[in-house]
C-alpha cells in the first residue's frame, strides 16, 4: 500500500517523459468568435467583410478582426502592461523572442507556482540556460474551450485559475537566465491574486509574460527552441501571440547542406550497456590495467549473480579498473574456435565474480 501511494505521488511529480521533440508544436488556440474572453476590454470579434466570386471572375476573400490586447486568447505582456519603464511589444529584441524552451509541468490542480518547483525542475534537469523561455504547464488546456472549467470555480462562485506566485516569480528573476514566461492558464498571476505581484515583479525584470499558451501536446522538459512572435504593435502593451515549440536541431544547415541531429534520455544502467569502473570505485581515474583482463561482458541483467546482494564482483573489478557490460548479446557458436575461447575464459578465476554465462574480453 505504502510503495503504491509512494509510486502514485512520484507518478504525480513526474516530469514530462517526452526526451526529444521531434515535430513542432503550435502552442496558440485558434483566434475566432469562440474564443475565450476574460477582463474588461473587446473580447476577439471577426467579421467577415467578403467572401465570393468576384465580377471579373475571381475568388475575393476578406475579413477585419478587433480584439482586446489582452484578454483570454493565446496573448503576449509586454514588460511595459505593468511597468512604466519596460519595453513596448515592438521593443522587445528578437533574440528574445527566439530562446530555448524548458517546460516544467507541475501536477494537475495545483494552483500556485512556488520556488519548490522551480527547485525540483533544476534538481532533474540542471540550472536554466541562458536566454530561456519557461513554459509552465498546470494542466488547464485540456479544459478549452469550456469557459467555465478552464477559469474554474471554487465553491464560493469565485474564478480560481492558476498563477505564478510572488515567491516563484523574484525566483524566475534571480535566476539571471529566463526571458519569457508562459502559462496555460488564463493569467500569469493566479485567480486569488488582487495585487498581481506576478507581472510586476517580471516586468520590471523585463521579463515578458504570455497567457493561455496552448499545452495539449507533451513538450520535453528542455532540449527545443521557443519561437513567440506577438503582433509587433509599436506601442502594444500586449498582444495576439503565436507561439511554436521546434526541435531543437534537424534542420537544413544555413550553408546548404543537411544537418539532423538528435538526443536520447536513458538510465545509464539498462539495456546493453557499459559499468565504468567509476560506478563502484569514486577513486577510479580511466586507465588502461596492465592486467590480463580489461572487461567482462554478460548476457544478464548484471555482472553480479541476482543473489549477491553485496555486489562484490562489481566493486572487485571497478577497484581494478575493469570495465563491466551487461546485457550483452552473446550467439552461441556450436563450432569452432570461439565457443573454445569463450567456454576456456569461463574457466578463468573471473568466473566467480558473475553469472554463468561470462564471456570475457581480453584486449586482443
Ligand atoms: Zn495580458
Ligand atoms: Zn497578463
Amino acid at each position: 500500500m505504502l510503495i503504491t501511494l509512494a509510486l502514485g505521488v512520484l507518478l504525480l511529480h513526474a516530469p514530462p517523459i517526452l526526451c526529444v521533440l521531434t515535430k513542432i508544436v503550435d502552442l496558440t488556440w485558434d483566434f475566432s468568435n469562440e474564443t475565450i474572453h476574460w477582463g474588461d476590454i473587446t473580447p476577439f470579434h471577426y467579421t467577415k467583410i467578403v467572401g465570393n466570386e468576384h465580377d471579373k471572375g475571381y475568388w475575393y476573400a476578406m475579413n477585419e478582426f478587433c480584439v482586446g490586447e489582452h484578454g483570454g486568447h493565446t496573448h503576449f505582456d509586454a514588460p511595459y502592461h505593468f511597468s512604466k519603464e519596460g519595453w513596448k511589444v515592438a521593443d522587445v529584441p528578437v533574440s528574445r523572442l527566439v530562446a530555448k524552451g524548458a517546460t516544467l509541468e507541475v501536477s494537475n490542480g495545483t494552483k500556485l507556482l512556488l520556488p519548490q518547483h522551480l527547485e525540483d525542475w533544476v534538481r532533474a534537469n540542471g540550472q536554466f540556460e541562458d536566454n530561456t523561455v519557461l513554459l509552465v504547464k498546470f494542466g488547464r488546456s485540456q479544459y478549452w474551450p469550456d469557459k467555465k472549467k478552464y477559469v474554474g470555480v471554487d465553491s464560493e462562485g469565485n474564478w480560481d485559475f492558476p498563477g505564478i506566485s510572488a515567491e516563484a516569480a523574484n525566483w524566475i528573476v534571480r535566476s539571471g537566465k529566463i526571458v519569457g514566461v508562459g502559462v496555460d492558464s488564463l493569467s500569469i498571476d493566479p485567480a486569488s491574486s488582487t495585487d498581481r505581484w506576478a507581472h510586476r515583479i517580471l516586468s520590471k525584470a523585463q521579463i515578458y509574460q504570455m497567457e493561455s499558451v496552448k499545452m495539449l501536446e507533451e513538450l520535453p522538459a528542455k532540449g527545443f527552441t521557443v519561437v513567440a512572435l506577438p503582433m509587433k504593435l509599436k506601442d502594444g502593451t500586449g498582444g495576439p501571440l503565436r507561439i511554436l515549440a521546434l526541435p531543437k536541431m534537424a534542420n537544413e544547415h544555413d550553408r546548404g547542406y543537411w544537418y539532423a541531429m538528435n538526443e536520447f534520455c536513458a538510465g545509464e544502467h539498462g539495456g546493453t550497456h557499459f559499468d565504468a569502473p567509476y560506478h563502484f570505485n569514486k577513486e577510479a581515474n580511466w586507465i588502461v590495467g596492465s592486467g590480463k583482463i580489461v572487461g567482462v561482458g554478460v548476457d544478464t541483467p548484471s555482472v553480479d549473480a541476482g543473489s549477491n546482494g553485496d555486489l562484490m564482483a562489481h566493486r572487485i573489478l571497478s577497484k581494478a579498473q575493469i570495465y563491466g557490460m551487461e546485457n550483452v548479446k552473446i550467439q552461441r557458436v556450436h563450432s569452432g574456435g570461439v565457443a573454445d575461447e569463450i567456454e576456456r575464459r569461463n574457466r578463468s578465476p573471473v568466473k566467480n565474480f558473475g553469472s554463468p554465462e561470462k564471456f570475457l574480453v581480453k584486449d586482443f
